[in-house]
């Protein structure tokens, strides 16, 4: 479960995050809805601990998530997918990462199955196309096996093939009891991905109720 408590963060005069309060729970995808620069990044780094809040608190399972000690195993996530070394190959990027959070090399081999990027996995990421990061990017939140998981804007460059996978994978994940956060600036892209929504606008909360509930209101 993540718990966001009077969530801020100011940069310079601007809150781009501003009192911010919800709940995310395990067995469902949850929606994290507003326009570009509405603050949903920051939020998402201030949950992953990168990036200290300005004021209030958020937590996963009770506590401040700490990456050095419980790292990919507690809390995966998709952030941006651009930032891998684009000298590097898809199972470099992954393999390094598994060895200094102790994941053996069969679960890289694993994720990159899982994420359909096999045939790729020895290939540069810099000649990778937009839909393969992202495609990359997840296999990073899925290599630990994390309870919780948060992925931001995942269907950018994906295929209508790509992108429904994505969807029968949040849903999958949520089935098995995982906590899913999953952020769009799209409401139609949400209406088939997610079923409770936290909607922000501006830094603040604008809605935090059932998909449903919230197309309902038009
Ligand atoms: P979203 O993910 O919803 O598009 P962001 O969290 O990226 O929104 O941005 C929220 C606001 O904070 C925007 O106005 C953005 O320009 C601003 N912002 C984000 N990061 C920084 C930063 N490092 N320095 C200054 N302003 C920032
Ligand atoms: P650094 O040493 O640069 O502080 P790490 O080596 O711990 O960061 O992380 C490497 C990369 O993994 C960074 O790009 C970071 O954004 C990303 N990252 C950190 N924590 C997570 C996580 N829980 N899920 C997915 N990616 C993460």
């Amino acid at each position: 479960m993540i718990e966001v408590n009077g969530l801020s963060k100011r940069y310079g005069d601007v809150f781009a995050v501003n009192d911010l309060t919800f709940t995310v729970r395990p067995g469902t995808v949850t929606g994290f809805l507003g326009p570009n620069g509405a603050g949903k990044s920051t939020t998402m780094r201030m949950i992953l601990g990168l990036n200290r809040p300005t004021s209030g608190t958020a937590t996963v399972d009770g506590r401040p998530f700490v990456r050095r000690r419980a790292g990919l195993h507690h809390v995966g996530a998709l952030l941006d997918a651009g930032d891998v070394h684009p000298g590097h190959s898809a199972a470099a990027h992954l393999t390094a990462l598994a060895r200094t959070n102790g994941i053996g090399r069969r679960r890289v081999r694993e994720v990159l199955e899982e994420v359909g990027l096999a045939s790729a996995a020895r290939r540069r990421v810099g000649g990778f196309s937009l839909g393969m990061r992202q495609r990359l990017g997840i296999a990073t939140a899925l290599l630990g096996n994390p309870p919780v998981l948060m992925f931001d804007e995942p269907v950018n460059g994906l295929d209508p093939e790509g992108v429904r996978w994505v969807r029968r994978l949040f849903r999958n994940l949520a089935a098995e009891g995982r906590t899913v956060l999953v952020s769009s600036h799209l409401m139609s892209e949400m209406e088939n991905t997610a079923e409770r929504l936290v909607v922000i606008g501006r830094g603040e909360l604008i809605a935090e109720e059932s998909v449903a509930a919230f197309a309902a209101r038009g």
